[in-house]
């Protein structure tokens, strides 16, 4: 069921996202050749508890999980495109990697959901235009994101934009409603068509999430249940707002 959030719970939302938008780019901060994805679990936590806020991902059990996710932040390296766990089979990050940071945080019982890719030092031409790329998908995925607009109108932006340019688009992973819980209804996919799907209106939060692979649609689950590759172990990037929607322009939450 899509819920919709009052005027005041999307003041708590904002509040809220101004607090992950900092904690986010604190961590990215961090991310030099020779840190441990485990510092950048540790970081993330106390910057989260500092704030006497929750990190939303910590024990939440998805639909179809096997057990709760173990970490607050979810960082994901070159191949992996999401839901990476930092504290299980810690990474050193090298000169070169990309790494996706994703977090989930709830204040004041409501929870913003945001994710933004860095490189770690100097990156090849092709990594660093994945980014890029990614970044400006969900640019264009949040420009359409207006009430009486659809959920395939989001899909369609971000579609037309990455698939001329070669990438390839997640299959089965996409973007949701959030706000009262990490994951509601509806689900928000990297692709569609115009004027199909739900009907966008004032007062639906929800996180956009394109995903973009220098290779293939393909998604491969790994043995820890959570964290996704891509099938020719591509590199990927994953950018993330949690927006509310109007009658207008969108309110980007997690800035
Ligand atoms: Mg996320
Ligand atoms: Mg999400």
């Amino acid at each position: 069921m899509v819920t919709i959030k009052t005027p005041e719970e999307i003041d708590i939302l904002k509040e809220g996202g101004v607090r992950h938008a900092y904690i986010l780019t604190e961590v990215a901060k961090k991310i030099v050749a020779g840190i441990s994805t485990n510092e950048l679990e540790d970081f993330a936590r106390q910057l989260v508890k500092e704030k006497q806020d929750i990190p939303a991902f910590l024990n939440y059990t998805p639909r179809g999980a096997r057990r709760p996710y173990p970490s607050a932040l979810c960082v994901s390296v070159n191949n992996e495109i999401v839901h990476g766990i930092p504290n299980e089979n810690a990474l050193i990050l090298q000169e070169g990697d990309i790494v996706s940071l994703d977090l989930g945080l709830t204040h004041k019982g409501l929870i913003t959901d945001s994710a933004i890719t860095v490189g770690v030092g100097k990156l090849t031409p092709k990594n660093k235009k994945l980014i890029e790329h990614c970044r400006e998908a969900l640019a264009l995925g949040i420009k359409v994101a207006k009430g009486g607009n659809h959920i395939g109108d989001i899909g369609f932006a971000i579609e037309s934009f990455a698939r001329p340019l070669g990438y390839g688009i997640c299959s089965g992973l996409a973007g949701h409603g959030v706000g009262y819980k990490v994951h509601e209804d509806p689900f928000v996919p990297n692709e569609g068509r115009r004027g199909e799907g739900e009907l966008l209106r004032p007062g639906m939060v929800i996180a956009l999430e394109p995903m973009l692979t220098l290779g293939t649609d393909k998604i491969v689950l790994s043995d820890d249940g959570y964290t996704y590759k891509t099938a020719d172990g591509s590199n990927a990037a994953h950018f993330e707002h949690t927006i509310a929607i109007t009658d207008g322009e969108p309110v980007i939450l997690t800035k």
